[in-house]
């Protein structure tokens, strides 16, 4: 496989050159030439106008995927509870397949929990593939996978989603080698691309600096995973999905493992993710201390406190209240960022948000392109002259 230059027809124009992502390129006495550390990625043919770049390289084929249909999502239910990651995904999926004309569908893998069918119903799915076997009852990498991937070669979905759990962290990367496609872990938005009729999935990427789109043209399922909190559930009452019932076989032996006891440690701390109203503090509240005017507006407004990363990092707060890539994704009714400058670390945390106040006194913070009000001012006179308002306001 190589890229050569057809001397005659190059006019040393230089689109080549800074295209090429490797500097393998370069132009001397006016044509260009190949270096020895050309990859033969082909970036510089389509750029070439005078198509003087030739390669012996074949375009690959796109295969057809005529016959491969449906939105699935992985319903996780622990102990018979759904998890929301779930639902939530089930909104998003509604949306994803309406743009392709195909169906939704929801994968239940369990024992005895068939009951949780007609949830799914409402949140979306228009059918359920329901596998129960007494060795689901708790999640096991190897019998998940194995029921999974058994039910992707029967029924050949289009795009295969999850929820960015332990278990969906665990499964997907298991699922997506057993069927020898691609994962996109992490997604922060998915759409479907108008022409192509192909997923493109958001996620953060080099640090969270930027936001790559992926996109998967050669393979199918498409497979994504989705943190909690980032979608949007939707319930339909009444609506009701068709059932397929599977069967499974499945052996301890191959399993492999076996649950002896489950242990559930009680989680601590506070549930940002199902606040509805979140006071949160930035670098520019300036000291721990100074977090418990952030407090007292916060018990004034029945809300929670949160931050960034950088006062999780002061210990000004504890981790669990950390927003962002890094920490929790929220979406209260309402969010008051205060001091806070919106890196679009923080921000991937706090988009869902219904809506944003900044209180900010630099005109030209990031956060303000994000926020439904903004108020330019020093948050230690605004902070504590809100509260005051609000509570003077509750007494009338
Ligand atoms: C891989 C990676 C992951 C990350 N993950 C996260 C994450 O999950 N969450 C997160 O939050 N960050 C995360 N970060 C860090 C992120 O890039 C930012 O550095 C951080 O969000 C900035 O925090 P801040 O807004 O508190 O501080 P700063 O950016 O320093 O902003 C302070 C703001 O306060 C304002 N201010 C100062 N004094 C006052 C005052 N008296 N009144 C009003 N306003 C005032 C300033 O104008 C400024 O806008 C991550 C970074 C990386 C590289």
């Amino acid at each position: 496989m190589t890229v050569w230059v057809e001397v005659d027809l190059c006019n040393g124009c230089k689109r080549c050159v800074k295209t090429c992502p490797y500097g393998a390129v370069e132009v001397v006495d006016g044509k260009a030439h190949i270096l020895e550390n050309c990859t033969s990625c082909g970036a510089c043919i389509p750029v070439c106008k005078q198509h003087a770049m030739k390669t012996d390289v074949e375009p690959r084929k796109i295969p057809d995927f005529s016959d491969r249909k449906g939105v699935w999502v992985f319903a996780e239910q622990r102990d018979g509870v759904l998890t929301p990651v779930s639902l939530e995904l089930l909104g998003k999926a509604r949306d994803l397949a309406g743009d392709l004309g195909q169906d939704v569908s929801a994968v239940l893998l369990g024992y005895k929990v068939s009951d949780l069918c007609d949830r799914l119903g409402e949140y979306g799915a228009d059918n359920v593939y329901l596998v129960e076997h007494r060795a689901l009852k708790n999640y096991r990498t190897i019998a998940y996978a194995k029921a999974v991937e058994e039910l992707v070669k029967s029924f050949k979905p289009n795009i295969l989603l999850m929820g960015a759990t332990h278990i969906g962290r665990d499964l997907a990367p298991r699922v997506s080698r057993r069927v020898g496609v691609g994962l996109t872990a992490d997604c922060t938005e998915l759409s479907i691309d108008p022409e192509e009729k192909i997923l493109l999935q958001t996620r953060p990427a080099f640090g969270g600096n930027v936001m790559a789109t992926i996109a998967n043209r050669y393979s199918r399922p498409q497979m994504a995973t989705v943190r909690p909190g980032v979608m949007e559930a939707n319930r339909q009452a009444g609506k009701k999905a068709r059932i397929i019932k599977q069967k499974i076989s499945l052996t301890e032996k191959e399993i492999g493992t076996k649950v002896l006891e489950v242990v559930r440690e009680k989680k601590k701390g506070v549930k940002l993710d199902q606040a509805k109203v979140i006071i949160a503090g930035g670098r520019g509240v300036g000291s721990q201390e100074e977090m418990k005017a952030l407090f007292s507006l916060a018990e004034t407004l029945e809300g929670e406190v949160a931050g960034t990363r950088i006062i999780v990092e002061e210990g000004w707060l504890p981790v669990e209240r950390q927003v962002g890539q890094t920490g929790q994704t929220v979406r209260p009714e309402l969010y008051i960022a205060c001091g806070i400058s919106g890196a679009i670390q923080h921000r991937a945390g706090m988009l869902g948000s219904r809506y944003v106040i900044a209180i900010n006194n630099d005109e030209r913070a990031p956060i303000f392109g994000v926020a439904d009000w903004g108020v330019v001012g020093d948050l230690h006179e605004v902070v504590p002259a809100l509260t005051k308002k609000i509570k003077a306001s509750k007494k009338k």
